[in-house]
């Protein structure tokens, strides 16, 4: 990483007050601000010049390790090649190039993709598609959405009607009508320090029958979840669990759709969630580790009757009213198509599937740390959960947090949770730092 150092000290900005940062504490932030200047493949560089491990992939998005050379080529070649064409009634070849790798990777006939530019934009087109679809086969009146408590979807007005996090609603006024959420299948009386998949909770799917038995099943037209909810502290499935709200949707005419923004990917060694859990749902949303963070971009994913539904009118017809200006842009697509070649080249989805028995003991070689009441892990994640510290919910995790940041290790946290995704590139000496380091920090504030 030669040459980041020497930038570093005219790379900090001398105000700070302008930016008004995402999901963060800004005043906290801007009185100590932790800066990246650069990254390659494990570590970031910090603005003080020291190499930081990433413990995080980015936002759950770097799976292939920072500043990969094709990637980067990809992106650079593509810019000065072709930068910007609408997908409008016009096109350019790459997204077509990019939705038939990506259906190729899929199981049965998840054939079709629609392109957005984030998480949270293919969230809300998943949900308009499934009640679009409904209404194209003469079934306009399901239009109800069901979620999940701790459910993470993004930030629009769709994402966070059907997510299940309170902090994340109650400054926004109205939600969307018609929206219920299933109950999580997190309780850690049952399931402390469970190695996978939890044995209990798979009968919490049937809250889903509930809903029907309220509501009409006819009325609901698609249920959203995260096979793994990632942002809320890493919860996994129960087993059975996906498999029995498949059965529960298929019986009643209802979508499924999996969001894997996290999980897709490789994050659980397998491409998706969907391969590792053998639960085939009918739209899949992903983001991320599309372009491995590099260009933004997000995807839906669609069974191809759900395309078709769309195609019965005439053929001078507009058959969905969505769309984004990028969506399926050339340079995002370029990141995109460079990436998958990128994982494919290096086996990455592969290697994290090797990597999960080492991720998971050291993982959980932290059980008697002070303050840790739970571990959960699931190929290359997994969270370490602190009890609170009375009056003050964040503190424990956050101090972590900052502790790691200050000896060269990124993680994240969310309440009293850490959680912990490095890239897939990642070695066992990594992993032993990894949870080393954060091993050393939960015993030195104890
Ligand atoms: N869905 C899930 C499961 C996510 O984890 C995220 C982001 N963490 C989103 C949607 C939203 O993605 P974005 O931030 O790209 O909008």
């Amino acid at each position: 990483m030669a040459g980041y150092e020497s930038k570093t000290a005219t790379q900090m900005p001398n105000n700070l007050e302008a930016f008004f940062m995402p999901f963060t504490a800004n005043r906290q932030f801007k009185k100590a601000p932790r800066m990246m200047v650069g990254a390659e493949d494990m570590h970031y560089v910090a603005a003080d010049g020291r190499k930081v491990l990433d413990g995080t992939a980015g936002l759950w998005c770097v799976n292939a390790g920072h500043a990969r050379p094709k990637i980067v080529k990809a992106v650079q070649d593509q810019v000065a090649k072709l930068d910007y064409a609408p997908n409008f009634q016009m096109g350019h070849p790459l997204p077509f190039e990019l939705a038939s790798r990506l259906a190729a990777m899929m199981p049965e006939d998840l054939d079709h993709v629609f392109f957005a530019n984030s998480g949270s934009e293919a969230v809300d087109t998943a949900l308009k598609m499934a009640i679009a679809y409904h209404r194209a086969r003469g079934e306009g009146h399901r239009t109800r959405l069901i979620g999940r408590e701790r459910g993470y979807h993004g930030v629009g007005f769709g994402g966070i009607s059907v997510g299940g996090i309170s902090g994340n609603r109650k400054q926004f006024g109205a939600m969307l009508p018609g929206v219920d959420h299933l109950p999580h299948t997190h309780d850690r009386s049952k399931q402390a320090f469970t190695r996978g998949e939890p044995e209990w909770g798979a009968h919490l799917a049937d809250d889903l029958e509930k809903l029907c038995a309220l509501h009409d099943p006819s009325t609901i037209a698609a249920v959203i979840v995260e096979p793994v909810a990632g942002s809320t502290g890493v919860l996994i499935p129960p087993k059975g669990y996906l498999k029995r709200l498949r059965e529960i949707c298929s019986k009643h005419g209802i979508l499924l759709i999996f969001d894997e923004v996290i999980t897709g990917f490789g994050r659980l060694g397998k491409g998706f969630a969907t391969d590792y859990f053998g639960v085939v749902p009918d739209l899949i949303t992903c983001a991320k580790g599309i372009t491995n963070g590099t260009i933004p971009m997000g995807a839906v994913i669609l069974r191809k009757g759900i395309y078709d539904a769309f195609m019965n009118g005439p053929e001078n017809m507009i058959e969905l009213f969505h769309g984004y200006t990028y969506s399926g842009h050339p340079v995002a697509c370029a990141a995109a198509l460079a990436t998958l070649d990128t994982y494919a080249e290096e086996g990455l989805f592969e290697r994290s599937a090797e990597l999960h028995g080492y991720w998971e003991d050291a993982a959980h070689s932290l059980k008697d740390h002070p303050h840790v009441v739970d571990i959960r892990n699931l190929g290359l994640v997994a969270a370490v959960e602190l009890d609170p510290l009375a009056g003050k919910p964040t503190a424990r995790a956050y101090d972590a947090f900052v502790k790691c940041f200050e000896r060269g290790l990124l993680i994240r946290y969310t309440a009293d949770i850490i959680a912990l995704s490095p890239p897939l590139i990642c070695g066992k000496g990594h992993i032993d730092e990894i949870f080393g380091t954060l091993g050393d920090v939960l015993k030195e504030a104890a």
